[in-house]
């Protein structure tokens, strides 16, 4: 195998992990290695009469701790290293934040893009054919990832019905609200983020308004945290999308930057215009990625100047970005605590849908509050008292937790 993710990444922070955990070398072991791994074809007539052959992977990492959970994505790059590693990191993220899951993930060779909507219902629903034994309220649970959404779930789930002839609302998360989903999951990933900005600002005695914020990606999870912060009074000063960003160094009006966002699909002309590059480099006391993978590399790591940045993306900062920032100041929240909001309310939605009791918005806030303040005090007494980076103190934890439980 030429690279693989799961060899190069995955498995190396396993074994920095074990070295600050109680995990005996028994379940070090053990966590090398995928519980199942699927892979199907699935074959879909294209409006033109032709017929396509599609790849889809799903991985069942580990489920000790629950039933497995990951999302499912559709990418011409997707991989079985990729999917590996990807439910490997779901593993240690759920583990994190202590929901009753474990990790799994999967994923279709395929543009999205260049499918009709007939075909992108006609391969979710042969994903779901393919998988239907594999995956179940009770052992695999999938959710929405790269390219795929409430609609695509939706389709899943239905066939997932239709095949074990029931209703089975727990089969899938991030289902539309109408179908069984959760109030709260539209924001609960900054949220989360959020979450952990808070415990700073506590242990720090910041004062909100005293504090600025940069934001590289102003989608779901970028727009979300800006309105969040912006409310807690704190001063975003830069914000930023795929065609560039603008700052003001007394802060943005991030209101109408979220209206004009909203209304036109582009940033509102505010401040001075700003590249994506010299966003992170600006002179910030908090510094969110919440855009693509490997924003942060070896080139740009030596000039973030912030003292706390907040993983809202996954995998923000290259393997070398990481050890120059673990080596600087800056305090680094790792995307598997800092973004883990988004799970913690896909198993709300599970909760409800197994139980068939569903929660008003303020029980979704509180409980994800409670469970995100929790897990980020966890680690951060971890990191101290081992004088560890907070990342590596996550995965220790995590593992921690995987080894409670096998163990
Ligand atoms: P999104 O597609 O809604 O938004 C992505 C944003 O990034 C857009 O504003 C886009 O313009 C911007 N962007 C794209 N290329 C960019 C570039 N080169 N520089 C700056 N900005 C750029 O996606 P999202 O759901 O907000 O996810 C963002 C990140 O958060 C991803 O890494 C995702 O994996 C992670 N994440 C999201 C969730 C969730 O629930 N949404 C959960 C966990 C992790």
């Amino acid at each position: 195998m030429a690279s693989d993710v799961f060899v190069d990444e995955a498995l190396p922070r396993l074994d920095l992990a074990a070295k600050y955990s109680r995990a005996s070398a028994d379940t070090v072991d053990r966590l090398r290695h995928a519980e199942r791994f699927t892979e199907v074809s699935i074959p879909v007539r294209k409006d033109d009469g032709s017929l396509e052959v599609f790849t889809g992977y799903r991985c069942r990492y580990n489920t000790v701790r629950g039933p497995a959970k990951g999302g499912i994505r559709y990418h011409p790059d997707v991989s079985s290293g990729e999917v590996r590693a990807l439910a490997f990191w779901m593993t240690f993220k759920c583990a994190t934040v202590g929901i009753p899951f474990g990790g799994g993930k999967g994923g279709v060779i395929v543009d999205p893009r260049k499918l009709s909507e007939r075909e992108l219902e006609a391969l979710s629903r042969g994903y779901m054919r393919g998988m239907a034994d594999v995956l179940g309220p009770d052992i695999d649970v999938p959710a929405p990832d790269v390219y795929t959404n409430a609609k695509i779930m939706g389709w899943m789930a239905d066939e997932f019905d239709t095949i074990r002839r029931g209703r089975y609302p727990g089969v899938i998360t991030g289902k539309p609200v109408a179908r069984g989903g959760s109030l709260g999951r539209d924001d609960a990933t900054a949220r989360g983020g959020f979450v952990c900005l808070q415990q700073i600002e506590k242990k720090r005695g910041w004062n909100p308004k005293d504090i600025t914020v940069a934001i590289q990606g102003f989608g779901n999870a970028g727009q979300h945290f800006a309105r969040l912060a912006d409310e807690a009074g704190y001063t975003v000063v830069a914000v930023s999308d795929s065609k560039g960003g603008i700052h003001d160094p007394n802060g943005l009006d991030v209101r109408d930057a979220l209206h004009t966002k909203t209304e036109t699909g582009r940033l509102p002309k505010q401040g001075k215009a700003i590249s994506n590059e010299d966003l992170l480099e600006l002179e910030v006391d908090v510094l969110v990625p919440a855009a693509l993978e490997n924003a942060v590399t070896k080139d740009n790591a030596k000039k973030v100047k912030a003292d706390v940045l907040i993983e809202l993306a996954n995998g923000p900062l290259t393997k070398e970005a990481d050890e120059v920032l673990a080596k600087s100041e800056t305090l680094v929240v790792p995307d598997i605590l800092a973004n883990a909001g988004g799970v913690t309310v896909s198993y709300f939605e599970w909760t409800q849908n197994i139980s068939g009791y569903y929660w008003k918005l303020e029980t979704v806030h509180e409980r994800l509050g409670e469970i995100m303040s929790d897990a980020f005090n966890q680690v951060y007494d971890l990191m101290q008292s081992e004088n560890i980076p907070m990342r590596t103190a996550c995965y220790a934890h995590a593992l921690n937790r995987l080894a409670d439980a096998m163990e």
